[in-house]
């Protein structure tokens, strides 16, 4: 039989989980955070599923969740998205990326992405038909940094969709005013519809500020906006995300989103909804994470590992190379193995190898996971 898919296998995050519980690793590989979400959250997702709030939530979402959203984006953002025609309730940020490019992407368009990047976007691209056409990232003095000339060298009239992720996983890079600029230029006067990963919108360090996609007006109105509540509300495993889009877009998006998944867990939904009603969750999250940052490169700082900046998301980069020769899935693998803390190797964010010797941290841990994990990463010279 034909694959679909001839050169995907299991994803990165999956195997480096199960050699971490096989071998009883500390996981700092998957992101995921490792203490609990907020009670109240807890609470109102019971109280939901009590009230008998188990059947078909409206397909775009409930109506209370989306109310939510778009007040925390006008909040944030200064922008009004309407309520019933540009946003949707999506099963997690994955399941948006998917059908935004199923969605818009036809045989034989082209989709720019950005590498490193996230693992599920190509494969996405191939279900659809559409030739990923990747722009790594410029990497001088263990900084990663977007090279906009690549880039725009590589649009051409087969262009359909181009793929940002800021702040970014895995790199930790955020895109900034000039950034946003720069693409709205390129994309200027042609259809070039815009995808903007922003799970990590609310986590964003040293006093600067997320610069969503929705901001921007002009990049605004060609632009597909993906987040995901799994990060913000430490609820990984939820898998309940949306997605903001001109009415135009979200016409186009539900047509597929309707028979990929339908709609998203009800009780969650209304949980949810009731949290953003009551908590400023989201306001404490760049500084409880930031902290966690500065506690965790404190102490890799006493190890050989060399660190990268990280101004935003949870995730923590690292040169290997005074540490060990292998490439970078074997270091990852042997790091899990016999040092006992579990890595994503970055190897699996692009699709030809590199010649870096990097690795991915998650920080988003408690302190006495990162401390036991910090003492057995001070095991290596
Ligand atoms: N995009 C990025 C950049 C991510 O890091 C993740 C989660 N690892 C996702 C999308 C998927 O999010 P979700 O779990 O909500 O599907
Ligand atoms: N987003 C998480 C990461 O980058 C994991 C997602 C997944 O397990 N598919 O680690």
């Amino acid at each position: 039989p034909r694959s679909k898919l001839p050169e995907i296998k299991t994803t990165i995050f999956q195997t480096m989980s199960t050699i971490a519980n096989e071998v009883k690793a500390i996981n700092l590989g998957q992101g995921f955070p490792d203490f609990a979400c907020d009670e109240t959250l807890i609470a109102a997702v019971h109280q939901a599923m009590r009230d008998g709030h188990n059947q078909y939530p409206p397909m775009t979402g409930t109506l209370a969740l989306r109310r939510e959203i778009a007040n925390k984006v006008l909040n944030l953002y200064g922008v009004q998205y309407d309520v019933n025609e540009e946003v949707t309730v999506t099963a997690g940020a994955t399941q948006a990326l998917l059908t935004v490019i199923l969605a818009t992407v036809n045989m034989g368009d082209e989709v720019i992405v950005i590498e490193p990047a996230y693992d599920s976007y190509i494969p996405s691209i191939q279900l659809a038909g559409g030739i990923p056409v990747l722009v790594s990232m410029n990497y001088q003095d263990g900084r990663f940094a977007i090279d906009w000339q690549k880039l725009k060298d590589s649009i051409s009239n087969k262009t359909r969709l181009i793929l940002i992720n800021s702040p970014n996983n895995p790199t930790g890079v955020c895109l900034h005013e000039q950034d946003l600029s720069t693409l709205a230029e390129l994309v200027r006067d042609t259809n070039i519809i815009v995808l903007s990963d922003e799970v990590y919108e609310h986590m964003v360090f040293d006093g600067q500020r997320h610069l969503s996609v929705a901001g921007h007006p002009e990049l605004a109105q060609r632009s597909f906006i993906v987040s995901s509540f799994g990060k913000t509300y430490h609820v990984t495993g939820w898998k309940v995300g949306y997605v903001l889009a001109p009415a135009e877009l979200t016409r186009e998006f539900r047509k597929v989103h309707q028979f990929n998944v339908f709609t998203v867990n009800t009780p969650m939904q209304i949980g949810i909804a009731e949290f953003m009603r009551v908590s400023d969750h989201h306001q404490h999250l760049s500084n409880f994470y930031q902290q966690k940052r500065d506690y965790f490169r404190a102490g890799l700082s006493q190890t050989p590992f060399k660190l990268l900046d990280v101004e935003g998301s949870y995730f923590q980069c690292v040169d290997f190379s005074e540490v060990s020769e292998l490439n970078e899935l074997d270091f990852a693998t042997w790091l899990t193995r016999e040092i006992g803390v579990a890595a994503i190797p970055f190897s699996a964010f692009y699709k030809h190898q590199q010649e870096n010797k990097l690795v991915r941290f998650c920080f988003a841990k408690q302190v006495s996971t990162l401390d036991a994990a910090l003492e057995r990463l001070a095991k290596l010279r």
